[in-house]
């Protein structure tokens, strides 16, 4: 199958946690207004959407819930599940490793680096905190594909950098510093800060 756009997949990793939620509370069925009602979005996008990936619902009972969530799965999610590295095990690194903990999910992170030697060969939430210097030999060892990048801004891009030599596949950048990546490296950004003054600016009193 070809690669489905960004905002797809977002879409799609949305509705499978709406649907688990919907499911959870007894409802077999779904239409796509009650989806795009859930979500802020329209139905026109939600038929869109699940169309691209060949399902279709009926008109009398809309989506059946439990096959749109396999369905959903089969396509966004890898079969043997995939590994993840957080970078940088300070306050946001160790909250994000903390907040993964348990959830049941194919994404499981595997190995946490720093630099600092009172984090070095320590577990959080279950995750072993290496010394940077073992950063290509783990993800080889350990085929860590996906890395969360929460180091200081001023050696983003050179973490970056070995973490692409080392042969990671997707790179969340949670720093400020935006990355510069090679075309078979997906990125994504998400700088907090930015996204709060945006917020504040548009919150702010005149
Ligand atoms: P803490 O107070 O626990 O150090 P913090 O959130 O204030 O946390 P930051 O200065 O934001 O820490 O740094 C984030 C983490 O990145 C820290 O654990 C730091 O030791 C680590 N770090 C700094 N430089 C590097 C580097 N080059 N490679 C890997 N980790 C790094």
């Amino acid at each position: 199958m070809k690669k489905l756009p960004d905002k797809t997949v977002e879409r799609l990793s949305q509705y499978r946690r709406t649907l688990l939620i919907a499911l959870g509370s007894g409802k077999h069925h779904i239409f796509s207004h009650e989806l795009a009602a859930m979500l802020h979005i329209t139905s026109v996008q939600v038929r869109r959407d699940i169309m691209l990936i060949g399902y279709s619902g009926t008109l009398r009972q809309g989506y059946d819930v439990k096959e749109l969530i396999e369905i959903i799965g089969k396509i966004i999610d890898s079969k043997d599940g995939q590994k993840v590295a957080v970078i940088g095990i300070g306050n946001l690194g160790r909250a994000i490793i903390g907040y993964f903990s348990g959830k049941r999910t194919k994404l499981s992170i595997v190995a946490g680096f720093d630099v600092n030697p009172d984090k070095i060969d320590r577990v959080y939430a279950g995750v072993w905190c290496y010394n940077l210097d073992r950063l290509a030999e783990i993800i080889q060892k350990e085929n860590i594909s996906i890395a969360v990048l929460t180091v200081p801004a001023a050696d983003a891009t050179q973490i970056a950098d070995q973490l692409i030599l080392a042969g990671i596949k997707g790179i969340l950048n949670f720093t400020p510093r935006p990355l510069n990546v090679p075309s078979n490296v997906y990125l994504e950004e998400y700088d907090m800060i930015t996204s709060l003054e945006k917020l504040a600016y548009f919150v702010k009193k005149v």
